[in-house]
């Protein structure tokens, strides 16, 4: 039987997901997708479209009418509305509520023995003051809920910013962890499918800037043991989480090259975006043979890949003129986006090795060179 597939989230990853899917014929018979941005990126590569609030009932109930199998792109989706939900959703809503908030998330890996850095629920600003003394400066205080690329985040390095960091939540719900003074970002993109087997693919490094993703290299510069020990966290991460999907692991190499996991995205991830060139299976189609219980594909790394985000640049905001990449080696993926703000992810190119003859040096030095020429301007 074919599947009609509801996506939450029409933007960069519901278009890459649409795009997979237009592949699986003969298993996907139509997409649709919820957003509220009319004309989103995944309705211009085909997706019907219905317009409205990732949060509100009456379209989420819209698109389960529509659909046999519903994902998401976002991970901010309503869990009260997606469990009473008829249509099976995968990930699963009570996998996302465990993920959506960041202290039951940390709670949840190290209770399954998974190494996370130290952390702390916080209830008062008084109760901010004692975990600090129990675990040192520097700390992060984060919001648990609805927080991405970094925006949650508050760097406390002395005593006298607890009162302006606690202040700045205004009365969101907390918690605090040891900040770690990590020598790499890294990440793994897992899979597992509804049947339980689980795939994951190679380890990679990511660079940040004001915490966006910048850079993504694949494979991670890093010794072969780190590589192993992400792996099998990963895969345990995989094993005890029990959702049927892409995962995103994102993950800190300390400077003794202990891996600390920072947080997982129950989804397709930026930086699984390499995989569209680099891997054998792309990260979007190994989502859906996932949520089908489909056999999972190959993660294996044909080709070292950079992928490079392409950003709005800061002090402009507006219509663009169009993007264009002509280089062999190099792939552009541009995701539509009629308006350029500071810091909003337009599209990322990657650069592939595909003579495969290349180090990483070597591609993060074409990956600069070609990012001076894929330069977004007002139209
Ligand atoms: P988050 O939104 O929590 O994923 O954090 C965004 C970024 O903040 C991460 O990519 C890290 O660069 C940084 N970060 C988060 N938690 C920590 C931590 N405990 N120690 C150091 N940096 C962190």
């Amino acid at each position: 039987m074919k599947n009609r597939l509801g996506i939450i989230g029409g933007g960069q990853l519901g278009m890459m997901i649409t795009e997979a899917a237009q592949n699986l014929t003969d298993e996907i018979s139509e997409i649709t997708v919820l957003d509220p941005t009319e004309n989103c990126p995944a309705s211009q590569s085909g997706a019907k479209q219905i317009v409205g609030d990732f949060k509100d009932e009456i379209v989420i109930l819209k698109l389960a009418e529509q659909s046999d199998i519903i994902t998401y792109e976002i991970e901010s989706g309503n869990t009260d509305v997606l469990s009473k939900l008829k249509a099976k959703i995968e990930p699963s809503p009570s996998t996302l509520g465990t993920i959506q908030d960041k202290l039951s998330q940390k709670t949840f890996l190290s209770e399954n023995e998974l190494p996370v850095s130290e952390f702390y629920e916080i209830t008062s600003l008084d109760d901010l003051r004692e975990k600090i003394n129990e675990l040192g400066l520097p700390v992060l205080l984060k919001s648990r809920r609805d927080a991405y690329d970094g925006r949650g985040n508050f760097k406390i390095t002395s005593s006298d910013e607890i009162e302006k960091a606690y202040q700045h939540f205004n009365g969101k719900s907390l918690m605090v962890e040891k900040f770690v003074n990590f020598k790499m970002e890294v990440s793994v993109i897992a899979a597992r499918n509804t049947k339980g087997e689980i795939a994951t693919y190679p380890l990679v490094e990511n660079i940040h800037e004001n915490n966006i993703l910048k850079i993504t290299i694949a494979p991670a510069r890093v010794s072969e043991d780190v590589i192993i020990n992400a792996g099998e966290i990963a895969k345990k991460t995989m094993q005890v989480l029990n959702g049927a999907g892409v995962f995103g692991i994102e993950m800190f190499v300390d400077q003794d090259d202990k891996i600390l996991i920072n947080e997982i995205a129950p989804r397709v991830h930026n930086s699984g975006h390499h995989t569209l060139q680099s891997c054998k299976t792309s990260q979007f189609e190994q989502h859906l043979r996932a949520i089908l219980g489909l056999k999972l594909g190959s993660t294996e790394l044909v080709h070292k890949t950079v992928m490079c985000n392409i950003l709005g640049p800061d002090g402009f905001e507006g219509k663009y003129k169009q993007v264009e990449l002509e280089k062999d080696g190099a792939y552009l993926k541009m995701y539509g986006k009629e308006i350029s703000k500071p810091q909003r992810k337009l599209g990322h190119f990657n650069v592939v090795d595909l003579s495969d003859s290349k180090d990483v040096s070597e591609l993060l030095q074409m990956a600069d060179e070609i990012k001076n020429t894929v330069t977004v301007s007002p139209a």
